[in-house]
């Protein structure tokens, strides 16, 4: 018998186009479970004094808007924190989780739908297929593109001991909402920080023993986009806004059938450790990877270049040897990217020296 296929989980339901966030209200009215059971909207609050945005919420009834901060990544803390805070203010479940935001608060939103049926704190799911019930119905509407984490299968969280995702057919959002004049307000830089985790997604994919047809085109399609969004092209900026939106999406798919690979690996003992952001610390991390991923590089280098970004060098100075433990334990501990960037056995491949020495050169 082979490897079984993957029966993959999809977001039944999304709406594309400039400006489509105005039917959000008439995709939730059908799904109100009565008028004591509230719609909760977790909000990224840089959108906090952006009325054009906030005024576009749908609220009636005990409905409520929380503004929630991504300066910091999401933890399974924050997730408990906010389960316990939902259900003592209300008597009954909500009907429906929407998170407005980038992947710190979509993850979020996805995160606490799932809690809010399953006993127990959120650091107990994370890992593959530990969740038992299926969520509240939950909403994601990306306000910033290219973590795919609007059609994935996992919300990533910080735990007391580990980053790492909730992975789960019950994690994807049951409706998507593409809005690419949402990202109108994204800085440059923090646009190409998240673009090119997308960017990396495909490379990973693309890259990656685990690759087949159904990952291939989606990630083949996925990086073309995003190289016409940042290098050189006649595309104007909304035609860039709606591409960028369009290759998270499929960049989220691509990875979804395969998986992610090295940098990932890397960039999450980075987050944990050093509390370096998603985005920044892919890039950090695939500049020192060119034994692994050399035209991914070349072609990242130009990007980064012709976006003028510089990153940010000797973040590893100074860890401690317990520092140096964790982090070398979190990248080695994700051993399905290891194996997909690797192969079977990835194991004689790669060791704890080695992946310090990366983190030395960074
Ligand atoms: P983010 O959500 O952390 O947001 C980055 C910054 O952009 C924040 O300061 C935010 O306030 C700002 N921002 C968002 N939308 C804006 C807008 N329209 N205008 C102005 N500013 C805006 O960034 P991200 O890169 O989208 O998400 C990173 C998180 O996603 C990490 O926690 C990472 O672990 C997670 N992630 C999840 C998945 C998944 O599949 N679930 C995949 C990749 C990454
Ligand atoms: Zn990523």
């Amino acid at each position: 018998m082979g490897i079984p296929h993957r029966n993959m989980s999809m977001v039944p339901r999304v709406l594309f186009g400039a400006g489509s966030f105005s039917q959000l209200s008439a995709i939730l009215e059908p799904k109100r479970q009565g008028v004591k059971a509230p719609f909760v909207f977790l909000v990224d609050d840089c959108f906090a004094n952006y009325s054009d945005v906030v005024d576009q919420i749908p609220t009636s009834y005990e409905d409520r808007i929380v503004f929630v901060s991504s300066e910091e990544e999401p933890t399974t803390e924050q997730v408990d924190l906010l389960v316990q805070e939902i259900i003592l203010q209300f008597n009954s479940i909500p009907s429906g989780i929407i998170g407005i935001g980038g992947g710190s608060v979509m993850d979020l939103a996805k995160a606490v739908s799932l809690l809010l049926t399953n006993s127990g704190s959120a650091s107990d799911y994370q890992g593959w297929d530990l969740v038992q019930s299926p969520s509240v119905f939950h909403v994601g509407v990306p306000t910033i593109s290219g973590t795919g984490a609007e059609v994935s299968r996992t919300t990533v969280l910080k735990g007391p001991v580990k980053k790492l995702g909730i992975n789960s057919d019950y994690t994807t959002f049951d409706q998507v909402i593409l809005d690419p004049n949402l990202t109108i307000g994204v800085p440059a830089v923090q646009r190409f920080y998240t673009g090119m985790d997308c960017f990396i997604h495909c490379i990973e994919s693309l890259e990656g023993t685990f690759l087949n047809p159904f990952s291939r085109v989606h990630g083949e399609k996925a990086k073309s986009l995003c190289e016409a969004v940042f290098l050189p092209s006649q595309l104007s900026d909304s035609e860039k806004r709606e591409y960028l939106m369009m290759a998270s999406w499929l960049g989220g798919i691509s990875i979804a059938n395969s998986q992610v690979g090295i940098v990932h690996a890397l960039s999450y003992g980075l987050s944990f450790v050093k509390n370096i952001r998603h985005g920044v610390g892919n890039c950090i991390v695939i500049e020192h990877l060119n034994n692994y991923y050399p035209k991914g590089l070349e072609t990242f280098r130009r990007m980064r270049d012709f976006n003028e970004i510089e990153l940010p060098t000797g973040i590893c100075e100074n860890l401690s040897e317990n520092q140096w433990r964790q982090i070398t334990s979190i990248a080695l501990s994700l051993e399905p990217l290891w194996e997909n960037a690797l192969g079977k056995n990835w194991k004689s491949l790669i060791d704890e020296k080695e992946i310090r020495e990366l983190y030395e050169k960074m």
